[in-house]
């Protein structure tokens, strides 16, 4: 008699009931987590949000691989790096030193600081360089010719801002959108302080330079 006088001294009934009752259980905690992918996905979604920046990206790529054009949208670079309505262009897209555009591409911004529209450098030095899309950082100093230059990069796309006076980040960290980033200088083959600002996009799976002017590169960051 397996079940009589041992330990833990059940009746050969009430065994059975027992057995019955954990086959039962497990039955329904499988069913529940096979019940709904999509219940599970935002499930994991809010620990991960629970447990903090780091891991809450990660989820959010997850998202954008289910959900597809929303979060794309969000990595797309948008504003003027400079934010602030006094900035002037001191040399467009694809001209001078930003020719060819397809290797060169990037316009340079600066600030009319006496209000005569013209950029002047008294109002430019030192003033701060704002993100314009999500990324990651990747620091450079003293390069040629984009002296303390800075890249913003995502999956979608990568900003890069180049002559810095000094980086506000450090190498590595995420940024979002209307982040402080830097200051503006002069460094690197520059004449005077500017921001060299470029935008580079992947399609077909490479990067591919492309026109800020078309993403709002004069219009206040949000
Ligand atoms: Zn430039």
């Amino acid at each position: 008699m397996m079940f009589d006088g041992g330990w833990p001294n059940l009746s050969r009934g009430r065994a059975i009931v027992l057995i019955l009752a954990v086959v039962g259980l497990g039955w329904l905690l499988l069913r529940v987590n096979h019940a709904n992918p999509s219940q599970i996905s935002l499930w994991n979604g809010m620990l991960a949000n629970a447990s903090g920046g780091a891991v809450e990206a990660n989820a959010l790529k997850g998202f954008a691989v289910q959900t597809g054009q929303g979060m794309r949208g969000d990595l797309m670079p948008h504003g003027n790096p400079l934010n602030a309505p006094n900035t002037v262009m001191t040399q467009g897209y694809g001209v001078g030193s930003h020719a060819p555009a397809n290797v060169w591409g990037a316009i340079d911004l600066a600030l009319d600081g006496d209000s005569d529209g013209q950029a002047d450098p008294g109002g430019t030095w030192n003033r701060p360089v704002h993100a314009t899309n999500p990324g990651v950082v990747t620091l450079t100093s003293g390069s040629w010719p984009a002296g303390n230059h800075i890249w913003v990069a995502n999956d979608q796309y990568k900003t890069g801002y180049a002559h810095l006076q000094e980086f506000a980040v450090s190498d590595g960290q995420q940024v979002e959108r209307g982040q402080v980033i830097g200051y503006i200088g002069s460094t690197g083959q520059s004449t005077g302080p500017h921001l060299d600002y470029q935008i580079w996009h992947v399609q077909d799976g490479r990067w591919v330079n492309v026109n800020p002017l078309d993403f709002g590169a004069f219009e206040a960051i949000q």
